[in-house]
């Protein structure tokens, strides 16, 4: 195995398709997952790619879930290689997503600077969950996404949430002072998280105009559009209250409750 952590590292899946969330919604990317994650989301989605495997998969034909295998570790050049292979004109920038992206911090810093050289914008999805690791890749970063966690979520035991809510909360702090446009994710699970999240917009008070938030509901495992079944989403009494709350610390416009938009059109 290649051990130099600085220019190798675990991917899980490389693949080009539709920004699914947020204010970047339904903007072309190359999303870059990856393996690894420390934490415990109960809505994971991505569970398969939370332990490194002996290889990432990448799909080459858009859309076609057809996937070939390459070995991990991969290294920086293999990664910007393959990035090179699936761009096309309409892609917007470059997604590291995870996983949790700040567990692999000198790898994480050797992609930014290759996805900087290329000339290509770095959208960079994680929890937050390390700041140190977070300004390593600070000065790359043109969009910061952090998915902060609540209570309700069960990413760490309740004893340690404090701690992770803090290097979050940093994160963001970070990222805006830099004058990066930085997303601040929140899932909603249900009425347990009210509190939560009144807190959280109190904390964020003075962040700054670059900041959004973004209120999503979570996705029930069998959802599909149009079935008239409801079972299991968040209701939107809950969803107009809270975009109400965020409203009084975030600038105009940059409150939405935006579900899993990829999950309507069946892309990943
Ligand atoms: S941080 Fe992301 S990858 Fe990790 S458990 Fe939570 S949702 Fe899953």
């Amino acid at each position: 195995m290649r051990t130099d952590s600085g220019r190798y590292g675990f991917i899980g899946e490389i693949f080009s398709s539709f920004q699914g969330e947020g204010p970047y919604v339904g903007r072309r990317q190359i999303f870059i997952r990856l393996a690894g994650c420390e934490l415990g989301c109960t809505y994971c989605d991505t569970s398969d790619f939370r332990k490194p495997a002996d290889s990432f998969r990448v799909e080459h034909v858009h859309g076609s879930g057809e996937w070939s295998y390459i070995d991990n570790p991969a290294s920086v050049d293999d990664v910007i290689g393959v990035i090179k292979l699936l761009h096309t004109p309409d892609v917007h920038s470059i997604s590291i997503t995870g996983g949790e992206p700040l567990i692999q911090p000198e790898f994480l810093e050797g992609l930014a600077v290759k996805i900087k050289d290329a000339r290509l914008r770095l959208f960079l999805e994680t929890s937050g969950c390390d700041h140190g690791a977070f300004m390593k890749v600070l000065e790359y970063t043109d969009i910061a996404s952090i998915d902060v966690k609540l209570p309700s979520h069960k990413a760490v035991r309740p004893e340690k949430w404090e701690v992770l809510y803090e290097n979050e909360l940093a994160c963001v702090q970070s990222a805006s002072s830099a004058g990066i446009e930085t997303v601040v994710k929140v899932v909603i699970t249900g009425e347990d998280d009210r509190a939560p999240f009144e807190r959280l917009c109190d904390d964020l008070q003075g962040s700054g105009d670059g900041v959004w938030m973004v209120i999503q509901p979570v996705t029930p495992p069998d959802m599909l559009i149009g079935n008239g079944d409801n079972d299991g989403c968040v209701s939107p009494s809950l969803l107009f209250s809270l975009s109400e709350t965020a409203a009084g610390t975030f600038k105009e416009g940059h409150v939405m409750v935006l579900p899993q938009m990829h999950r309507m059109i069946g892309v990943l």
